[in-house]
């Protein structure tokens, strides 16, 4: 039965949530799919609201490294068969996603991770010289010395992916409150057996925590830690111009990440370093240090005016890479946390924790991304992000 956002909320159920953004909504969508009943969602701000609706909506299974590639990779497939898994249009655009070499030694890389791209079975292709003027028209191609185009890649609009997801948990019988924070974890005999929300307390056989840029805000109530902080980063969008740019792309040497939207809006962001803060402030440095970027890169941009800019908060982890599975230290609590690619990494990843949590195992592809590797030595650092 569909559930709505203002009936009481109940004082048990079987799994509990906490976070409906992909992740959370994700995970939920796939318990209820494979026949788990009581599945609650709880949300501290209102739909969209954190970094899944602020994200740059790119794409791409092909990273550096055998973990990441299974995860992303099955995800990004996942992806393409997203609107009829769930039913409503998800509007993924297989546009492709290009990644550029700028230095010698990024093009080293590129020319490492191609073999390990044919050898996991992406469709992915090493370019230079027409081979990127193909691809890449636009770019300068005096400052590329080689990239990968990934063919699977492309772009998926937030607030489609989000709203697909969020009317397929309505109709799987998901419960999903907005506008509903949880202020503790009460734990019992070594394990994790309720939420709480101000006074109101809601028994759970398992807790589930996709808190994004909060996740360790919601360990902390639990009582444990996990790897890493909060940060925020940002993004913005150009005026509207002719179709300029047809894949997604990722300039690993400028640390920039953009694409062109359907309705002609140059979107994407660089890194800065910066103080983690927990802010959701767009200020100068970013959009200063991007608008440089595509000034040298994609000499068209230059005279554009900037629409808008905005940021979102992420819990970022010392590899980058996303903590997935059970708390070693106490039972019954899961997390899908440390998300830097989780627009991408949500919809595999939504399959493959619930078949874990429904089988008390996680499965292979998760194992990698145990939240103890940093405390066993097994970080899983990749030379090819970029945020
Ligand atoms: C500017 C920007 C650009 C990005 N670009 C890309 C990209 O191109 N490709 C890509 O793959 N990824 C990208 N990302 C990253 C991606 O958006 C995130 O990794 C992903 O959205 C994380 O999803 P999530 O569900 O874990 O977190 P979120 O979407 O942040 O959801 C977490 C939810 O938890 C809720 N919450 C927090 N505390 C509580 C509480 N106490 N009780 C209940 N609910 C709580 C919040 O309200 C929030 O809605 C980008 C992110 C940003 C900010």
């Amino acid at each position: 039965m569909m559930k709505t956002q203002d009936a009481a909320l109940p004082s048990q159920a079987s799994v509990v949530i906490v976070g409906g953004g992909i992740q959370g909504l994700a995970c939920a969508f796939n318990l209820a799919r494979n026949g788990r009943k009581g599945v609650l969602v709880l949300d501290a701000g209102y739909w969209q609201g954190g970094a899944s609706g602020r994200n740059g909506t790119l794409i791409r299974g092909g990273f550096g490294s055998q973990a990441w590639i299974e995860l992303f990779e099955f995800s990004t497939r996942c992806w393409q068969d997203l609107s009829r898994t769930l039913g409503h249009n998800t509007m993924f655009s297989r546009r492709g996603y290009t990644m550029v070499a700028e230095t010698e030694r990024t093009a080293g890389v590129l020319n490492d991770t191609i073999r390990l791209h044919h050898h996991y079975g992406v469709k992915a292709e090493l370019l230079s010289g027409a081979g990127v003027r193909r691809v890449l028209p636009a770019i300068r191609h005096d400052k590329v010395l080689n990239a990968i185009h990934l063919a699977d890649g492309g772009v998926a609009p937030h607030h489609a992916g989000m709203k697909a997801f969020h009317a397929a948990c309505l109709e799987a019988g998901v419960d999903v409150r907005y506008r509903t924070r949880v202020t503790g974890i009460e734990t019992q005999n070594g394990r994790a057996a309720a939420v709480l929300l101000g006074d109101h307390r809601i028994a759970a056989e398992t807790i589930v925590v996709a808190a994004g840029g909060f996740n360790l805000t919601v360990a902390e109530m639990a009582g444990v830690t996990v790897p890493g902080h909060s940060m925020r980063i940002e993004a913005m969008a150009l005026e509207p111009i002719r179709p300029l740019i047809g894949p997604g792309i990722a300039l690993i040497d400028s640390l920039c990440y953009m694409h062109q939207t359907a309705r002609g809006e140059v979107v994407g962001g660089t890194e800065v370093p910066e103080r983690p803060r927990m802010s959701l402030t767009a200020d100068f440095p970013v959009l200063a240090r991007t608008a440089g970027v595509y000034a040298r890169l994609f000499p068209q941009l230059a005279e554009l005016r900037i629409l808008r800019h905005w940021a979102g908060l992420i819990h970022a982890t010392p590899d980058w890479a996303p903590l997935i599975g059970p708390h070693p230290e106490l039972r019954d609590l899961w997390f899908s946390a440390g998300w830097s690619y989780g627009w991408t990494g949500g919809p595999g990843t939504g399959v493959l924790l619930a078949r874990s949590i429904t089988e008390g195992k996680v499965e292979r592809r998760l194992q990698p991304f145990a939240l103890d590797r940093f405390l066993r030595g097994a970080p899983l650092t990749d030379k090819t992000i970029v945020m």
